[in-house]
């Protein structure tokens, strides 16, 4: 692993950023209105906004549930996060929502992709010294990332910890198995630590627009695999579900009242709490 705060160190020879290759960060990046992204990622990121507006208000909906459920988790005590699929900085990280209810919190960002991870000293300069670090793993080696003396270092995994996986895990393909990868993290915290998530559906469009999506990402470095609502509540099993439940992203504890279009954003979102 790479551990942006120890050094100048360079980006390994494995860090290729394929620029012509279509990639779900900087996508997503694009959907947010961010500027990290390249033509073959806009170009991909276009066909999708094309086949429904609410990719942007499912994208933007994400980010401020993200933000919601790290201020939830920081007011409840937790200290610690673990956040797999940093995806690149936007406004409102993790670590300055967490910091700012306690600037003792530590945050380790865990993502597969080289831009993120160059991104992440830009994110760095501004974090307190020693809390956070930027570290590059894959979702689908979670005994590696348990194991990894970078994570390790700066996380204590006999205190509770915050699992956060925001739009991530419909990027794993069901021959990954999502639901053994999630266990196993979740198997590796105390009592007290809280999984919080969210995931990409087509349950609010019918069968044939919901493999449209899927169908651009093709093309790019990882595959959309969306899920039915059933289907991602599987991954609380053996957690309980914090208010209100598993809801669409806008109506997870919202700031302001809720729009009418709300129950149909496209990405289930939910926060569970390890008894
Ligand atoms: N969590 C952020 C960003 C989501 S974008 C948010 O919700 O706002 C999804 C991120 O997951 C991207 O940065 C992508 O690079 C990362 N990702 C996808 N597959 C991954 C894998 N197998 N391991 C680690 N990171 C992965």
């Amino acid at each position: 692993a790479l551990d942006w705060m120890s050094g100048d160190q360079t980006p390994p020879p494995s860090a290729e950023l394929r620029p012509e290759v279509p990639h779900p960060a900087r996508m997503y990046d694009y959907y947010l209105g961010g500027k990290d992204n390249f033509p073959a990622d806009r170009a991909a990121a276009d066909q999708v906004l094309a086949l429904s507006p609410l990719v942007r208000i499912s994208a933007r909906a994400n980010r401020a549930f993200l933000q919601r459920a790290v201020r939830t988790l920081a007011e409840l005590g937790v200290r610690q996060f673990l956040d797999i699929g940093t995806g690149i900085p936007s406004a409102g990280n993790t670590h300055e929502i967490a910091q700012a209810v306690d600037p003792a919190a530590k945050v380790a960002y865990l993502d597969n992709d080289p831009i993120v991870l160059v991104h992440g000293r830009a994110l760095l300069a501004g974090a307190q010294q020693g809390s956070v670090s930027v570290l590059q793993a894959d979702l689908r080696k979670p005994e590696a990332i348990l194991a990894d003396p970078a994570v390790r270092d700066l996380l204590d995994l006999r205190q509770p910890v915050a699992l956060q996986l925001f739009a991530i895990l419909h990027f794993i393909d069901d021959a990954d198995d999502p639901y053994a990868i999630v266990r196993t993290l979740v198997d590796a915290l105390p009592s007290g630590s809280y999984l919080a998530l969210s995931h990409a559906t087509g349950d609010f469009v019918d069968p044939a627009e919901a493999e449209k999506g899927p169908a651009v990402y093709k093309s790019a470095t990882a595959q959309l695999s969306m899920r039915t609502r059933s289907q991602v509540l599987r991954f609380f099993d053996g957690l309980d579900l914090l208010e209100p439940g598993l809801v669409t992203a806008p109506l997870w504890r919202p700031d302001q009242d809720p729009q009418d279009t709300d129950a149909e954003v496209a990405i289930w979102a939910g926060v569970g709490r390890k008894p």
